[in-house]
């Protein structure tokens, strides 16, 4: 089984076929799994419907479940907020996360690197105007009171440090994290520390 196997965690993509047969399709959740490669390396996150057809076919077993339940053709299965693959599949990833706003706002806490406030907006450390790049080392998360205070200037005009150099993320867990709310179950598997928040 290949990764192309699976379905995309945004859903983008065209509906397709289900290679398990209809009659095994359960009722209907709306619920997101974290999927674990049989290694337990974090993969991506598919519907809880697709987790539970993956377990039904017993291409998954539920690693952790919640409370509710769904009723299949024959069987009641607790519906699995992690599954992992019962086949190992080998994966490319990207090399470096997308830069997006809420990417940025993850790896950042959602809390302005200046000031600790809650973040609402982007800022670039070394202002665009000045040549400053939109990269992950060049921006961070900021309150809006500190973005309108700084403005275009740097933080050595302003008196003002950073906590420590903004990176790119790196890890299996920011392929789930820049698009997504992370359940609080998965983040054991993610290697989440508590301070960080989708
Ligand atoms: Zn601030």
């Amino acid at each position: 089984m290949s990764i192309t196997a699976l379905p995309p965690a945004s859903g983008r993509a065209a509906p397709r076929r289900d290679p398990v047969a209809p009659t095994a399709q359960p009722a209907a959740t709306t619920g997101a799994t974290l999927l674990l490669n049989a290694t337990y390396e974090p993969l991506c996150v598919v519907s809880s419907r697709r987790a539970i057809v993956l377990v039904l076919a017993a291409k998954a077993e539920s690693v952790d479940v919640g409370d509710e339940e769904v009723h299949a053709e024959r069987v009641t299965l607790a519906v699995p907020v992690v599954v992992r693959l019962t086949r190992y599949v080998r994966v490319p990833f990207p090399v470096q996360v997308p830069l997006s706003r809420r990417a940025v706002f993850t790896r950042d806490s959602s809390t302005c690197v200046y000031c600790g406030a809650s973040a609402t907006s982007i800022d670039h450390v070394v202002p665009r105007s000045r040549g400053g790049t939109h990269t992950w080392e060049n921006v961070v998360a900021a309150c809006r009171r500190c973005n309108h205070v700084k403005a275009d200037r740097s933080l050595a005009e302003m008196g003002w440090a950073l906590p420590h150099p903004p990176r790119a993320p790196s890890g299996t867990a920011w392929r789930l994290l820049g698009h997504r709310t992370v359940d609080p179950r998965w983040r054991e598997w993610l290697g989440l520390t508590e301070s960080v928040s989708a």
